[in-house]
Order: structure tokens, then sequence, then C-alpha cells
């Protein structure tokens, strides 16, 4: 009941700091034609996207509402966010990490018009206004569970991925993060399509992961997002060549032929913030009813 009394004050004061600076809350879809295609990433564990056939149409669960949320900039909103459902059907084998589920919630968000820093800023400003009211209200249950969170700086240490991977291998995450004692930005890593490549300089993105320190890793993805037609068309036909079906993009091609907004955002995960602040061993442990991949689920 404790990981639920810290959700629960992590979904208010997310939901008061996100209106307070001006985001309006969106409603979740869960049924799509489209979804993130989350890749084509060698290191992904996806095993199969979910889906549902309703009256003859072939419907997607969502994996993240990345695509919708460009698409509801378009609509003319300018700061959103979604507490949103995600079903990312993951191998089993990745019980052992600590940190997947195969059903969680993130609070999605993106800005019109933003940076990458922009967003960054946002986002250290956010957790230090959450870490500070969860010391303050929840003092008793962090001593419980043997836990202070951490002075946050006012900027969080930026590396890039390239060089923790020449420093520590492919175990990079897991051996920083257990290196570091306060959060700290990854950024450029080579991903999805919607993640905005520099065009001054191929093979820089424009995107970021935050990962938590003593061992927890990663608790948010974003990015600046690709915007204009012919480059998101240049990005699906080069995603195409590593396993993509582009053909599963078509409408939502047709609309960013309109033109989208150029926007930047992220995704916080509910239960892997809910898991650094109690240090939980398991992410599941957190979820009143688990969803761990690799283990039956019970109710
Ligand atoms: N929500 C993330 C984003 O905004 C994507 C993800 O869920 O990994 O980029
Ligand atoms: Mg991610």
């Amino acid at each position: 009941m404790d990981a639920m009394r810290i959700t629960d004050a992590v979904l208010g004061q997310s939901v008061l700091f996100f209106r307070a600076s001006g985001f309006k809350q969106l409603l979740p879809i869960v049924l799509s034609t489209i979804t993130d295609p989350l890749g084509p990433d060698p290191g992904s564990s996806v095993i199969k996207t979910g889906e549902v056939e309703y009256l003859g149409q072939r419907l997607v669960l969502t994996q993240s509402m990345i695509l919708h949320k460009q698409l509801a900039l378009k609509r003319g909103l300018d700061k959103i966010f979604i507490l949103s459902p995600n079903v990312r059907l993951e191998h089993p084998k990745r019980k052992e990490s600590g940190k997947h589920l195969f059903e969680f919630t993130q609070i999605d968000f993106e800005i019109a018009y933003a940076s990458m820093h922009e967003v960054m800023h946002f986002v250290e400003d956010y957790l230090k206004a959450l870490f500070s009211v969860l010391s303050q209200d929840h003092s008793d249950v962090l001593k419980k569970y043997g836990r202070s969170l951490p002075e946050l700086p006012s900027h969080f240490p930026v590396f890039k991925l390239s060089d923790l991977q020449s420093e520590y291998g492919g175990q990079w995450e897991e051996l920083k993060s257990k290196e570091m004692d306060v959060p700290f930005w990854v950024v450029s890593h080579k991903r999805e399509f919607y993640d905005r490549e520099d065009p001054k300089q191929p093979g820089v993105y424009l995107n970021y992961d935050l990962i938590y320190p003593e061992g927890f890793g990663e608790g948010l993805s974003g990015a600046e997002r690709e915007y204009e037609y012919e480059r998101i068309k240049m990005r699906i036909e080069r995603d195409a060549k590593e396993g993509l079906d582009a053909s599963k993009y078509t409408c939502y091609l047709e609309l960013a032929k309109e033109g989208m907004v150029p926007s930047a955002g992220g995704g916080i995960g509910v239960e892997r913030l809910v898991r650094y602040v109690l240090g939980a061993p398991h992410v599941g442990d957190v979820q009143l009813f688990r969803r761990v991949p690799g283990e039956r689920v019970a109710v």
C-alpha cells in the first residue's frame, strides 16, 4: 500500500505541475490503426504488437502515443500531457532487468515549437518540485524504506551515448547508473523515425533519455521530432530497410503531408519513477496488478 500512496502522490503532483505549467490534459487512446513502432531497434525485445480485429479493421494496442501527440498538436493544441497506458509485449527474459513491464503508464507530454533543451530543463524543474513534495509529505514512507531523495542540481549532468558506449560498452546504462547519485541525461540515440536527426549533423539525434542513479536505470525517453514531410518520409524509408513495415504508416504520412507542428516532448514511466523513489527491487513490486514479462497474469 505504500507504493499506492507514493503512486497517488506522484500522479497528483504531476497533474498539478503540468497544469500549472500551461499543459492541457488529454485522454489516452488504447486502440488505433497506428502506434509507436518502438524500433527498428536490435536491442528491443518486444516480441509482438498487441492487436485486435474489430468489425473488419485491425487495431493495435498503444505502445506509446507519440504519433497521436504530434497529431494533437496539429489540431492546434500547444502543450499537452496524457496519463497513457502502454502495452509492450516484452520477451520473458526482460523479467530479470527489474525495470520492464508489459503494461505500464507513462506521463506522456509534448510541447509545440520546443527545443530539446527546453524539455530537459522542464523535466529538471518537474523532478525538483516533485522530490521536494515527496520528501516533505511522505518522509515516513521514505524513512521506512531507507530512502532519501537526492538534492537535485539546477541542471543534471549530460552524457553522449557514444561516449558512454566507448567507456562502458553495452552495459553502459547499468554501470553508469550505479556510479551516479543524481539523475542524468544521455543524448543522441539512433532510434525511431520520429526522433529528429540534426539535419546539419547527420548521425546526431536530438533526443534524450533520463537515467535514475543507483542502478535504477532509464526513467524517460524523449526527443525533438521530425516534422517535415520529406524528412519523415526519408526516415520511414530508411527504417524500412531495417525491417519497419512502412505500409503501416501511410495514413500518418498522408497527414504529415499537410504539415506537422515542430515539437519536442517525452514520456515519464510512472512505475519506474515510483520504483526509484521507494528503492523497490523490481518495478512490478510497485504495481497493484503486476504486469511483469515472463510472469503469468493473476488478475
Ligand atoms: N513517449 C516517448 C516519447 O515521447 C516515447 C516512448 O514512449 O518511448 O518520445
Ligand atoms: Mg525508452
